[in-house]
């Protein structure tokens, strides 16, 4: 048995970052940056009005503008979009709107609810109620970003308010990293497909659907393959199809020490090198990984459906993260104070599923058992239980957020 940080590192090492393809914006939503991105423009790109108001001349508040005096003349109307062609000289004021061009002469914006206006002779003439200081309710062009600015990290990945940005400051194309094709292997001669009926002694399958799920989150595109019965000629045979259409490939179960196992063996006899084998840490003990010629990786979860998606967030998500040019890929633990007891006698780290409660205190799930997926549907985070420790209510503990978000 090896320690987690060593699984983890042994897996690192093995994982090379993947090619590029140039893609639009829209094609890029979810996926993950090859290179770091440059504002097109100037972001505000023109001067302009934070408010719908009036812009005007500050001076001429003292001037004009005040209770008995002749009020200033409005002289047009400024919507999005347009520019007015003159300037504003003393004594006037333009109508203007969120995000509309200031004028020249202009070197403020009063707020519409802070005058008052009246049609004087034809035209409409504007009071000011409060003051107004220069450049209020401006926005400056540049103030923001300056074009040629870099916006956007290389090996992130492009969330909704990235891709915002990015399409605000002009990007219509960007280059991401090629998409890591995983294939998913289920193995067990008890598994069936949900929808068909259950003979006595069989289960649905639902690991597949799992790290499908959990892949496509962190970046990878899954590839399904039929569920393998226990035998090392059908294992072989779906895991040398899989090789040949994917670059990586994730089996689920097969990896215990049970007389039905075969996964390992199938791997070595298609010419894969176990890297290792069994990890100190519950649930998830099981876990394999391994290399074949090429360098294409395998990671081999246990069958028990928790024990699997603790290693997946641990030790696979962090690989197809480093895969898609993430600087930091592993899980981010977080110092945290824990809402309840919590006692771990055995000799292996536990990884208790949990959630955090409003004080923003960790209260571990009932029912952590390897098998029960009601638990770990319901976690938002797992935590750290060291080895023959026992914890108490607001002792503080490491914990990571599931899933990562980057
Ligand atoms: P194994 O690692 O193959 O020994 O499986 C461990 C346990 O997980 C057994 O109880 C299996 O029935 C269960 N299991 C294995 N694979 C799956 C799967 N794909 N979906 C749901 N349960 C599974
Ligand atoms: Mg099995």
């Amino acid at each position: 048995m090896i320690s987690l940080e060593k699984a983890q590192r042994l897996i690192l090492e093995r994982v090379s970052p993947l090619g590029s393809e140039m893609v639009s914006l829209y094609e890029a939503r979810s996926r993950f940056t090859f290179e770091a991105a440059l504002a097109r423009v100037d972001l505000p790109v023109f001067d302009n009005s934070a408010m719908d108001g009036y812009a005007l001349r500050v001076a001429d508040q003292a001037v004009f503008g005040s209770e008995g005096q002749t009020g200033l003349e409005v002289i047009g109307e400024i919507p999005a979009g347009k520019e007015l062609d003159t300037q504003i000289l003393p004594g006037t004021c333009v109508r203007i709107f969120t995000g509309s061009i200031l004028p020249a002469g202009a070197d403020a914006v009063i707020m519409q609810e802070d005058v008052d206006t009246q049609e004087v002779e034809g035209g409409l003439r504007v009071w000011i109620r409060d003051t107004v200081k220069p450049w209020e309710n401006v926005r400056f062009q540049g103030e923001e970003i300056r074009k040629g600015q870099e916006i956007c990290e290389k090996g992130v990945q492009l969330t909704p308010a990235r891709l915002a940005l990015l399409s605000h400051a002009g990007v219509d194309r960007i280059r991401v990293s090629r998409k890591l094709k995983v294939g998913i292997l289920a193995t067990g001669e008890e598994l069936v497909e949900p929808g068909q009926e259950l003979a006595r002694g069989q289960i649905y399958e639902s690991n597949r659907l799992a790290y499908a799920s959990l892949l496509e989150q962190c970046g990878a595109e899954p590839e399904i393959f039929p569920i393998v019965p226990d035998n090392l000629d059908s294992t072989c045979q779906t895991l040398e199809s899989a090789l040949s259409q994917c670059d990586w490939i994730l089996t689920s179960g097969g990896v215990s020490v049970g007389d039905h196992d075969y996964v390992k063996e199938a791997v070595e006899k298609l010419g894969g090198k176990t890297a290792f084998w069994k990890i100190r840490m519950k649930p998830g003990k099981p876990f394999a990984m391994g290399e074949f010629l090429g360098g294409q990786l395998w990671f081999g979860a246990p069958g028990n459906p928790v024990s699997g998606m603790v290693g997946f967030h641990l030790l696979v998500a962090p690989a197809v993260r480093k895969s898609l040019g993430v600087k930091n890929p592993l899980p981010r633990w977080i110092s945290g104070s824990l809402a309840a007891n919590i006692q771990n006698p055995g000799n292996r780290r536990h990884f208790v599923r949990g959630v955090m409660n409003e004080k923003g205190m960790i209260q571990p799930l009932k029912g952590q058992a390897s098998h029960r997926l009601s638990s770990i549907s319901e976690a938002q985070a797992l935590i750290d239980v060291p080895a023959e420790s026992s914890l108490t209510t607001g002792d503080s503990i490491r914990f990571c957020f599931l899933p990562e978000t980057l």
